[in-house]
């Protein structure tokens, strides 16, 4: 897929903008591999610091998720109509369902000081890497098949179909992420803890400037 001229105009009106100095973290992973789970926990323990661009997706709300926080869930004509508005920083089709990153979420979360997270799959990756939008880049490893495997039926959100689905990406995802360069970090969520203070290093010297700067602004 190609990013649109107009996203590559607001990229780089993005990139010339006097913000902060961190980088908007681009964070991928297979299905299940725990990008959630680790984000949530940092998102806990580093209150105002982080704020998801929240996604545009035409699949179905899963139970407890709310629209406009988890996701936009929106159906196919919208999705394209955005597509072709040029709404998009980025935009891929995944297990059946497309998924965005709007620019529109984008600027909402960088204008606000805090570190933007973008959670998307490799074609996301691949995307936003063609761009000169620059980001950090985080793969999220699970430990083996198996382990995937187990956590996406625990997680029980998956149907039979949508299982198959998802694990049929794993491979080339795990194959993306051994290209020298694809990302700046790799972690492998084995044990959940050691997954965690791993993150949490990488972005310790974001969340200090975030930290700063709120002080900054507040004196
Ligand atoms: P993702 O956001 O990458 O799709 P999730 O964060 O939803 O993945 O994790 C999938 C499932 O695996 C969840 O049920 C979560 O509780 C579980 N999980 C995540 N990390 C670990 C871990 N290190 N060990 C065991 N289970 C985990
Ligand atoms: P889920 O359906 O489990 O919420 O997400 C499925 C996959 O879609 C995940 O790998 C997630 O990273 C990816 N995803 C979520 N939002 C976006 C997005 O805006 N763009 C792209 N390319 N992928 C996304």
């Amino acid at each position: 897929m190609r990013v649109l001229p107009q996203a590559l105009g607001f990229i780089r009106a993005y990139s010339g903008r006097a913000m902060a100095s961190f980088k908007p973290v681009v964070i991928s992973g297979p299905s299940g591999s725990g990008k959630s789970t680790l984000l949530q926990k940092m998102f806990k323990d580093f209150p105002g610091c982080f704020e998801f661009s929240v996604s545009h997706t035409t699949r179905k709300p899963r139970e407890g998720e709310t629209d406009g926080k988890d996701y936009y869930f929106v159906d196919r004509a919208v999705f394209e109509k955005m597509v072709a508005d040029g709404g998009f920083l980025e935009h891929a089709q995944f297990s059946g369902n497309c998924y965005g990153t709007s620019k529109m979420a984008v600027e909402k979360v960088q204008s606000s000081g805090k570190i933007c997270i973008l959670d998307v799959e490799i074609n996301g990756v691949k995307n936003i890497k063609a761009t000169d939008f620059k980001a950090k880049y985080i793969f999220v490893q699970p430990p083996s098949m198996e382990a995937l495997e187990k956590r996406l039926r625990g997680r029980g959100t998956e149907t039979e179909e949508s299982l198959k689905k998802r694990l049929d990406t794993v491979q080339e995802a795990l194959d993306y992420a051994k290209v020298p360069g694809a990302y700046d970090h790799i972690i492998i969520n084995d044990d959940l803890d050691v997954a965690y203070e791993k993150l949490k290093g990488i972005l310790c010297t974001d969340i200090q400037q975030v930290q700063a700067d709120f002080y900054k602004k507040g004196r």
